[in-house]
């Protein structure tokens, strides 16, 4: 392991291609050769973070579930809070609701709903932007909680799928852009 801080053209070139997963015709990023990688794992946390001032956010929102690797690492690094948003049915507290569509269907994601003080300054991470479907959900979840979010984050980001409309209004950073 070298000491030197990982790059974001290293962590792109260990993302691995996926074709027709989980059904026909989605290119899928499979992560996990960056998480398993020490170097790799620590600089993504690194890059995602690096701009932001340990305290001086209340909280990272990660998205279930990858969201959640990369969320609470970087909660550990800012020392600050760390709030899952979940699927429906997981959370066992009382909950704000938000559904989505997806191309086939809809999916319902749900925040428990003291999650976070109303004022709170959070990120929201999740680990891909495609649509923005999931994203866009989960910042509506997070408005009704009365927080103020100040960037929505993502280790990658699929340009083509153009997720960033989704997200108007919200600062929106992702470190790869395919
Ligand atoms: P979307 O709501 O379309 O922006 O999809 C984003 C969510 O779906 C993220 O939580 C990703 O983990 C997952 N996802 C969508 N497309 C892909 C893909 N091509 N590879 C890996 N994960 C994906």
């Amino acid at each position: 392991m070298t000491n030197e801080n990982a790059t974001v053209e290293q962590l792109a070139k260990a993302i691995r291609d996926i074709p027709d997963f989980p059904q026909p015709g989605i290119l899928f990023k499979d992560i996990t050769p960056v998480l398993s990688d020490p170097h790799l794992f620590a600089g993504s946390i690194d890059l995602l973070t690096g701009h932001l001032q340990p305290g001086s956010i209340d909280a990272v929102v990660g998205i279930d579930a990858r969201g959640f690797i990369f969320a609470a690492a970087a909660a550990y690094k800012l020392r600050c809070g760390f709030v899952p948003v979940r699927k429906q049915g997981k959370l066992p507290y009382r909950t704000y609701e938000q559904r989505y569509d997806l191309e086939y269907g809809s999916n319902t994601i749900a925040v428990h709903i003291d999650a976070v003080k109303p004022g709170s300054r959070v990120v929201l991470v999740d680990d891909l932007l495609a649509t923005g479907g999931t994203a866009g959900a989960a910042a509506n979840l997070l408005q009704r909680l009365g927080v103020e979010i100040l960037e929505v984050t993502f280790l990658i980001e699929l340009s083509f799928l153009h997720g960033r409309e989704r997200l108007k209004g919200f600062p929106v950073r992702s470190l790869i852009v395919f």
